[in-house]
């Protein structure tokens, strides 16, 4: 892992663990004829530093969780600390944690185990979550569901940052100053968003899942099983797409295995 440097702004990828691989029909179903066979999918975090502030964005699977339901996922390593230390930061240091939505691969690391008690990892920071995903999700807690791998974590990763005050919630959007701006980009997930940072040269946008495999880039209908609203999500893409076109952009997906790509 190392920075990457910009003007205003630092950049690293953390991965959490190692990227799994999976036939390229079980991610996309529909996919014709032209397709690889498999794919590796990784779970990228990113540290921002920007000013002072430390952002993180997304935040893994996380360790130990109880996913039986979903061995991908069940009781994964500890790790990812310990890359974030190498880089510098310790978990104290983390002002903002801006979860791109709340699938259980990107809130893992919102909490760790306090003796029996699942606690905000980043003791300082405001955690910021999509409001449709948390309503969505607590809806259906409430409706009784549990002991699946979404409902687990909203009870283990989402839950306990709630009841502790550091959370907020946000819409369509949410600026958070110094160029970064939550957007809206919805399908994947009710209240999907995408956090763009704006500066004089260049702008970095990080696409959480608008985007699980490059060729998506190129063909915005290549829809992912994930998709909660698959027409929405792929309108999501398109629209993305030609955001990125409208200016020198680099793109930090949550799942792209191999690198993170410059348009524009
Ligand atoms: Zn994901």
């Amino acid at each position: 892992m190392t920075w990457i440097e910009f003007d205003k702004a630092k950049v690293a990828k953390v991965p959490d663990g190692d990227p799994i691989k999976l036939g390229f029909t079980e991610l996309f179903p529909r996919a014709g004829h032209a397709k690889p066979e498999s794919i590796e999918l990784a779970f990228n975090c990113y540290i921002l530093i920007l000013g002072s502030r430390v952002v993180l964005i997304d935040a893994g699977i996380g360790a130990e969780k109880n996913r039986a339901d979903y061995p991908d996922y069940h009781r994964r390593p500890a790790g990812f600390l310990e890359k974030l230390d190498n880089l510098g930061i310790s978990p104290g240091n983390v002002n903002y944690v801006v979860c791109t939505h709340l699938h259980p691969d990107h809130v893992g690391w919102n909490t760790i185990l306090d003796e029996d008690d699942w606690v905000p990892t980043f003791s300082n920071a405001v955690y910021c979550f999509p409001q449709a995903d948390f309503d969505h999700l607590a809806d259906r807690y409430q409706g009784g569901e549990r002991d699946r791998w979404q409902m687990a974590a909203f009870a283990d990763s989402i839950l306990p940052v709630r009841k502790s005050g550091q959370c907020i919630l946000f819409g369509l959007s949410l600026d958070l100053g110094g160029g970064l701006m939550v957007r809206q980009y919805s399908g994947h997930s009710p209240g999907h968003s995408a956090i763009f940072l704006t500066m004089d040269d260049c702008r970095l946008v990080f696409s959480g899942d608008v985007f699980h495999h490059p060729l998506q880039l190129e063909n915005p209908d290549l829809r992912p099983v994930y998709d909660q609203d698959p027409s929405r999500a792929a309108d999501s893409r398109k629209l993305l797409i030609g955001e990125l076109k409208r200016r020198p952009t680099v793109l930090m997906p949550a799942h792209f295995a191999v690198t993170n790509y410059g348009c524009g």
